[in-house]
């Protein structure tokens, strides 16, 4: 398992880079990614969030295979928005609901180096967007309004302090 990156780390406001080349060692980042994330009971997890800015990362949602997103592009979503409790393994022990799109469009590449365009609703097409986010260095609770913000910042440092 590699380790998780966690808040207040710095390196969780950054951008990721584009991946240049999908070859061996990505196929192997995102492998370790994906057992990182089962180990850790997540649905997704991006790069970052193992210390490598790089624009990938990787999600799994319910039965279905794992699945890993290579320079990603969220090219489309729906007007009707919806809320739902969101988490982050970069933040644990604290939880928001986010109000979100509730279907995209995704632009990305497979470990195959495939190109890929793909539709998601439900619960895929939150999570696509959280480790998206990621990769832009925003977190979820900056949806939030200035108090809520506050509030789960301040709870997250108590629960970290215990
Ligand atoms: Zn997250």
């Amino acid at each position: 398992m590699l380790d998780l990156v966690l808040l207040p780390d710095d390196r969780l406001h950054q951008t990721s880079m584009t991946v240049e080349i999908i070859d061996g060692t990505i196929v192997d980042l995102a492998q370790h990614m994906i057992q990182t994330m089962i180990d850790a009971k997540g649905i997704g997890l991006a790069g970052v969030q193992v210390g490598k800015l790089l624009r990938i990362f990787v999600v799994q949602v319910g039965d279905s295979e794992p699945q890993a997103f290579i320079n990603p592009e969220i090219t489309g979503t729906s007007e009707e928005t919806g809320d739902y409790e969101e988490g982050c393994l970069s933040i644990p022990g604290v939880y928001a609901d986010v109000v979100r799109p509730l279907a995209l469009q995704i632009s990305y590449w497979n470990l195959q180096g495939k190109h890929i365009i793909q539709e998601a609703d439900g619960l895929l097409a939150r999570v696509i967007q959280h480790e998206n986010d990621h990769l832009n260095g925003k977190l979820f609770y900056e949806y939030l309004k200035p108090g809520g913000q506050k509030r789960l910042l301040k709870l997250y440092e108590k629960r970290m302090q215990t």
